[in-house]
């Protein structure tokens, strides 16, 4: 191991997750250089221990202690590196805070990235689930990633269509999963207007009269604010489960059964359905399990009432799973990603 590196043994997780899900890692390495990434990397001595890369832990479940070495994602810079006709181009380092960053696009004057206000997380998370909130997500804004790939032990950047973005998901869930990200680019309009195509924002005091991008995302702030449990307060990983997209057939023999049925019309035929609906007609929001609950204001959201276990949050997750599969026939699928 390098000498400029200090891993720290038996290290406790619980504040580095936003369930507060306690778990203790075996090494524990926060990562402020790359090079500290490069040098675990290049070492024999780490070469076969199971390694975690964690960012802000809003995304992850911990299911039990780590067995291995959690690169903690400590990057830190953001600069405007130029532009092209129709955009700026920012960049910022794996591990600066997004929402911190969003706020910093803003006060340089630069919209875009608004609508995805107060998301939890780091810069280099985001671009893994492809993260995205009122009606906008980062293939949108999305210019290229640097990424450093263990395997080869080179970086490389990759544009949009190497990321292979999907709703939640991208090529860093599938092939590209041993990828680190180091830094993302960002391709912000020149040419901005307000993204009000959600219709609970649109409604918003203030959104009527061409906001400003300062104005959208504290509109973006109070939504959230109002919807959805701070992790500070109440362990959470926000929306637990996808929302389930489901043929056009299966939809519609579905409506027939239940007129009610929350569902959105995809452009390419097929249907997205609202797992919080879902859950909620089944008589989920507001119950717990043990120490795991769903959330009374949102039924896609489990929290942690306390003292909550991963073991707990798996149960009540696959309860939940069990209930919304036999009435709809629909697998709901998890958003966290399981550690
Ligand atoms: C209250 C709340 C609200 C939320 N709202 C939204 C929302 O509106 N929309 C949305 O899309 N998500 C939302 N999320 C989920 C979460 O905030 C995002 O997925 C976020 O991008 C996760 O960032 P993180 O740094 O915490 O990632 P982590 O939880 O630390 O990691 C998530 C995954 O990414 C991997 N990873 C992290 N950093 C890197 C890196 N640099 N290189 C390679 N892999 C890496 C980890 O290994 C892990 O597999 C919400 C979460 C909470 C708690």
């Amino acid at each position: 191991m390098p000498a400029s590196t200090s891993v720290l043994y038996q290290f406790s997780l619980q504040s580095l997750n936003t369930f507060g899900i306690a778990a203790t890692a075996r090494a524990y390495l926060h990562v402020t250089k790359k090079e500290q990434l490069l040098g675990v990397y290049a070492d024999g001595a780490w070469a076969t221990l199971p390694k975690l890369i964690l960012g802000g832990g809003s995304n992850v479940l911990l299911t039990g202690d780590f067995d291995g070495l959690v690169l903690h994602i400590g990057l830190e810079g953001k600069e405007l590196i130029g532009g092209d006709e129709r955009h700026h181009f920012v960049r910022a380092a794996a591990g600066e805070n997004w929402h911190a960053f969003v706020q910093w696009t803003l006060a340089q004057g630069l919209g875009g990235l608004e609508n995805l206000s107060l998301i939890p997380g780091t810069v280099g998370a985001a671009p893994i689930q492809n993260i995205g909130a009122y009606g906008l997500e980062i293939k949108d804004v999305f210019h290229s990633v640097t990424v450093f790939d263990p395997a080869s032990g080179e970086t490389r950047v990759m544009d949009a269509a190497a990321c292979r973005f999907g709703y939640r998901d991208s090529v860093f869930k599938h092939e590209g999963r041993q990828l680190i990200i180091l830094d993302v680019t960002f391709a912000l309009p020149k040419q901005w207007q307000p993204n009000l195509r959600y219709a609970e924002l649109a409604n918003e005091p203030g959104m009527q009269d061409a906001p400003s991008a300062q104005q959208v995302a504290d509109a973006v702030i109070a939504i959230r604010r109002r919807k959805l449990p701070d992790p500070a307060q109440i362990g959470n990983a926000g929306s637990f489960f996808k929302n389930p997209v489901v043929a056009g057939a299966q939809c519609a023999a579905l409506l027939e059964r239940f007129p009610n049925l929350v569902h959105h019309a995809q452009p390419d035929g097929s249907e997205k359905l609202a797992a919080g609906w879902l859950i909620d007609q089944c008589g989920w929001k507001g119950k717990s399990l043990g120490a795991a609950g769903v959330y009374p204001k949102q039924a896609l959201v489990l929290v942690n009432n306390g003292g909550a276990s991963g073991a707990d949050v798996v149960t009540l997750a696959r309860a939940i799973q069990a209930d919304v599969q036999a009435r709809y026939g629909v697998l709901l699928e998890p958003e966290p990603v399981f550690v």
